[in-house]
């Protein structure tokens, strides 16, 4: 019998667990699943946490010893300037990390935590580290580089890093698979929108940009995060407002974006509210609405100038898959461009990848759902493979 071998992913966040059991040769996810309010009743840390997801995975039948993990895979969201390759996890590589901890100061920590509760708890199996930045790591310097002195860049690694790159990577793949040509041939732009939403421009399987920057904050208005933003607003606030850096940091990452303008993170809400709720409710919903759909069609518009001539544009993740009116809404009027989406394909809904563009578009319009688990899975096997 061949045993087909299994991966476990972890994604760490503070107060979250999200965990999947992948074949990266199959391409089918065994189990997914979350384990949230960490620190609080009866899951006290993230070895709790663990230990939990392991109790949910036997309670769907699914042994841990029988279960075939040939690794454990862990998604870090900043490998700082020098980490990209799906690296296998020792010390030094956990003091590395520790060291990066600064650029990333939100999400790493985090991410190192669990790490090292997974390493004690299956000492036994190879631990490879998965980062968010990687495939932007070779960005041509004019679109990594930020326009400041080039001293103050180099002394504290500021750069323009990207994140979602295992995302990006993943959709841009699987969209040269459902056209049926090569990776290489294609100019692409994909619109990673979930809570956090990031834009990159591909040529030829390389990305050329992308919208996120040094941290996650950049570039599309997010659930919870503004993206772009005059830093003048910052000193602004800091100095005439009388808020700390602290409270302005958390005030873009948690209260603006979509939730900051409109009063929801979740565009279901975003889109009742707008349909049915109070006039203020509404008229704010509807402003949040515009200002998201205003940027996301700032950042097409740019790629498309970048790209010159683009040959497909792939909505993914929560909102890019799900929601028929932003995708109608960020592409509308741009026939002249060569973007023609179809509306009845569009609204058709679908959990595989489609297309929603006209088959005579120049420029070919794809949804395809991402899955970060299995793309680290499968570079989780690469890296133990060699
Ligand atoms: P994350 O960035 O947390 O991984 P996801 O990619 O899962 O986020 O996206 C979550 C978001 O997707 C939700 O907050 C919601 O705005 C949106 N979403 C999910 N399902 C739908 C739907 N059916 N219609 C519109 N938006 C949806």
């Amino acid at each position: 019998m061949i045993s087909t071998r299994t991966v476990l992913v972890l994604n760490c966040g503070s107060s979250s667990l999200k965990y999947s059991v992948v074949e990266p040769d199959s391409g089918s996810h065994l189990a997914d699943g979350i384990i949230e309010r960490i620190g609080a009743g009866p899951i006290a840390d993230h070895e709790a946490a663990l230990r939990a997801a392991f109790g949910e995975l036997a309670d769907a039948g699914l042994d841990l010893d029988s279960l075939g993990l040939v690794a454990v895979g862990h998604r870090v969201v900043h490998g700082g300037p020098d980490l990209y390759r799906p690296t296998i996890v020792d010390d030094a590589l956990i003091a590395t990390l520790e060291a990066l901890s600064p650029l990333a100061p939100l999400h790493n920590p985090p991410a190192i935590i669990g790490i090292e509760v997974a390493r004690k708890v299956l000492p036994d199996l190879p631990h490879v580290v998965v980062f968010d930045t990687a495939y932007f790591h070779d960005l041509p310097p004019a679109a990594a580089q930020y326009a400041i002195p080039r001293e103050v860049s180099a002394q504290w690694n500021i750069r323009r890093y990207g994140f979602h790159g295992t995302s990006h990577r993943y959709v841009s793949e699987q969209a040269a698979e459902f056209l049926q040509a090569p990776l290489e041939s294609l100019n692409q732009i994909v619109l990673h929108l979930g809570n956090g939403a990031s834009a990159s421009a591909i040529v030829g399987g390389r990305p050329q940009d992308t919208s996120m920057g040094m941290t996650p904050m950049e570039g599309l208005v997010m659930g919870t995060r503004s993206g772009d933003i005059d830093p003048g607003v910052i000193m602004y606030l800091n100095r005439t407002a009388g808020m700390s850096m602290a409270e302005v940091e958390t005030m873009l990452n948690r209260r603006s974006g979509v939730l900051g303008l409109g009063g929801e993170i979740d565009f279901r809400l975003l889109h009742r509210r707008i349909e049915s709720g109070s006039e203020s409710d509404r008229a704010e919903a509807q402003l949040a609405y515009d200002v998201y759909i205003h940027r996301l069609r700032k950042y097409i518009g740019s790629y498309l100038a970048l790209l010159g001539n683009t040959d497909v544009i792939t909505f993914t993740a929560g909102v890019g898959e799900n929601d028929a009116a932003v995708r109608r809404d960020a592409l509308s009027g741009l026939a002249p461009l060569g973007i023609e989406l179809d509306e009845h394909l569009n609204d058709s809904p679908a959990r595989s990848p489609r297309r929603i563009s006209f088959e005579t578009s120049p420029t070919t319009v794809l949804v395809i759902p991402t899955d970060e688990e299995m793309a680290i899975g499968r570079a989780c096997a690469g890296a133990i493979d060699g």
